[in-house]
């Protein structure tokens, strides 16, 4: 019985995860056009041919908000929006003008899917009674939130503030929940404003010591919601450390290849997202193991 119910869970989030992912996708594109619009009005320099791509999708001729193919604009029907499957069906192509469609939407949904469903099976639902599934709940929020800012970080190194303010409104309510079912109120605030000051306070620093060069007010903003998210000094600290070691990881081979230069930019938001969501479900596990290890060491020292 329970078996059965956990494998539905995970058919029904999988779906919601494909129909989220391709939502996540379509704001995407509807974000940079605006963003390329304000530029445009601000008298900033644009690429002519993004522009002219893009507009369609905020001028729109009928009051319906339908999507529409970045090609040839041509409408989009609800048989092409399946999501993943209409993808599939036409080999990754419009229908109308038989263009690429490309390989980012499909990427959202499935990343977004299994996000969905991973989340699920991590999950801890025993501690905190109906709080766990209100705070799941919210916490999928928060992962449409992250995938859109992680993918608009990595293709124009930027964080739209329109998808950051309601994602750090919505961390510090996931925030305001776990200290609310803490056994340990006042050790859960500490904890949290430890987690602010390593995730945020450490960029807003660099920040300013650099007026922004170095680092973008985005990235502060982020590591608010972020340290929100995570609630937890240690687990915070685990998240810094896994974003640089997933940095290192990407940059060091590009670097060597060649193909990423001294002058290159390279957004950091999408890594501080990765390792954050890593160390909100092992981190607890990778601490607790390296300690076990620490210990190990020092018992066996004559
Ligand atoms: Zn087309």
């Amino acid at each position: 019985m329970l078996m059965h119910m956990t494998i539905a869970l995970v058919v029904f989030l999988g779906f919601l995860g494909l129909c989220m992912g391709s939502f996540a996708g379509a704001t995407v594109w509807r974000l940079r056009a605006r963003q390329l619009d304000e530029d445009k009005q601000a008298n900033e320099e644009v690429d002519a041919a993004e522009y002219k791509r893009l507009q369609p999708l905020l001028h729109k001729k009928t009051t319906e908000d339908r999507s529409q193919c970045l090609h040839c604009h041509h409408v989009l029907r609800w048989y092409d929006l399946l999501p993943l499957g209409s993808w599939l069906s036409l080999g990754g192509k419009c229908r109308y003008c038989r263009k690429s469609i490309g390989n980012f939407e499909p990427l959202m949904e499935i990343i977004t899917a299994v996000a969905f469903v991973g989340s699920f099976l991590l999950w801890d639902f025993s501690a905190a009674g109906y709080f766990d599934e209100v705070s799941f709940g919210l916490w999928l929020i928060i992962l449409v939130q992250l995938i859109i800012l992680c993918a608009y970080d990595t293709k124009w190194f930027l964080l739209p503030d329109r998808i950051m303010w309601p994602f750090i409104a919505a961390s510090a309510v996931f925030a305001g929940l776990r200290i609310a079912t803490a056994t340990d109120a006042v050790g859960a605030i500490y904890s949290l404003a430890g987690a602010v000051a390593i995730l945020s306070g450490i960029y807003l620093i660099l920040h300013r010591v650099s007026k922004g060069q170095w680092i973008g007010f985005g990235d502060v903003k982020l590591g608010l919601g972020l340290a929100f998210v995570l609630g937890d000094w240690l687990l915070a600290f685990v998240a810094l450390f896994l974003a640089n070691v997933l940095a290192l990881a990407v940059v060091l081979p590009g670097m060597l290849r060649g193909r990423i230069g001294r002058n290159s930019r390279v957004p950091f938001g999408p890594f501080l997202i990765i390792a954050t969501v890593l160390a909100l479900f092992f981190g607890s596990a990778l601490t607790s193991w390296y300690l076990d290890l620490f210990n190990m060491s020092f018992t066996t020292l004559p």
